[in-house]
């Protein structure tokens, strides 16, 4: 039987600790961490993203606050917007829902956020000290990933770690955090991506195999080998007519059959996923650390 790996559990635990931090700050009359997210446009799925950031940042007692702007703003004005938060000292992270209107460039606006803010770890500074294997926000998902390895004493090191994905917020991250020559790091990574002409091949040799493809299901139990690590990133919403909604969401894996060959494995929901959030908070501690200068 494999051990289920259970997201949610280990988020709780992360968002628990940070909340009782955030006791310790207000008991001693200090600031709190703040986070504002900015949303741009209508997206059904940024809404409910950015209302569930909301809300775990209010569950902990973080400052939070949601800056709304209409479908047509111009880039002009997000900038401007970042910019203020970029000076506002009781904000210590920002994060900018993607993806963006495509008026507004994304990389651009991205660039605007104060590295010192850059919660979500895609500012390429941030990149580049993750690749260098300096210290850096590391981008939430990947991070939940690591976290979630740790907690159930998955050691990377020496490990064939193959990654299904390359991008920039999923695959490439991960594969460089689990390149790095440290602790809980250190594997040998393969990085394999829709030009791979068999893909079995590669993620038959996974000690951990971490998909972020994109595509219900789509890695079955023949594409693995007994008792590998298997690391669902997956998100996909498939017809279900059984249910009120009649979808239900479900990972890149093939739960039911991969789990009958895997020693570890995550489910969705409840895997990856729900460590997104905890590691947004997480981040959002860190530069609130940083920059009130506070060592826990
Ligand atoms: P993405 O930007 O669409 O990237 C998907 C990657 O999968 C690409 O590199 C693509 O290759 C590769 N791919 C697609 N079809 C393939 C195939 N047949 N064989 C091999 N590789 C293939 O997606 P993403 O943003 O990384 O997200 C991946 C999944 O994770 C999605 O389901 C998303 O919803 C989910 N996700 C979850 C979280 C979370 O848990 N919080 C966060 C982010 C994403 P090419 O580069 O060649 O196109």
């Amino acid at each position: 039987m494999p051990t289920i790996i259970d997201g949610k559990l280990v988020a709780e635990e992360i968002k628990n600790e940070l909340a009782q931090k955030v006791e310790i700050l207000k008991n001693e009359g200090k600031k709190v961490p703040g986070l504002v997210t900015i949303l741009v446009g209508d997206n059904p799925a940024s809404q409910v993203y950015i209302k569930m950031k909301n809300k775990a940042c209010g569950k902990i007692g973080f400052l939070s606050k949601v800056e709304l702007m209409p479908e047509n703003t111009e880039e002009k004005d997000l900038l401007d917007l970042i910019e203020k938060y970029n000076n506002d000292s009781n904000y210590h992270g920002i994060l900018v829902q993607l993806p963006l209107p495509k008026q507004i460039n994304e990389d651009k606006v991205i660039a605007s956020i104060s590295p010192a803010k850059d919660v979500d770890g895609f500012h390429p500074v941030s990149v580049g000290n993750l690749v260098i294997g300096n210290d850096t926000f590391f981008p939430c998902t990947p991070f939940g990933i690591m976290k979630l390895l740790e907690k159930y004493k998955i050691d990377p090191k020496g490990k064939h770690v193959v990654v299904v994905g390359r991008s920039n917020i999923v695959g490439k991250p991960i594969a460089n955090m689990m390149l790095q020559k440290q602790k809980g790091a250190n594997a040998v990574v393969t990085i394999c991506h829709s030009a791979a002409d068999d893909l079995s091949y590669f993620t038959k040799q996974a000690d951990i195999l971490i998909a972020a493809i994109g595509r219900a299901n789509f890695i079955t139990a023949d594409m693995v080998k007994d008792d590998c690590v298997v690391i669902d990133v997956g998100i996909n919403r498939v017809d279900d007519s059984s249910t009120e909604k009649g979808y239900k969401i479900v990972g890149d894996v093939d739960f039911e059959n991969v789990k009958t060959k895997a020693a570890f494995i995550t489910p969705v929901p409840g895997g990856v996923g729900v460590m997104t959030i905890a590691m947004l908070l997480y981040n959002t501690y860190k530069a609130y650390a940083k920059f009130e200068k506070i060592n826990n």
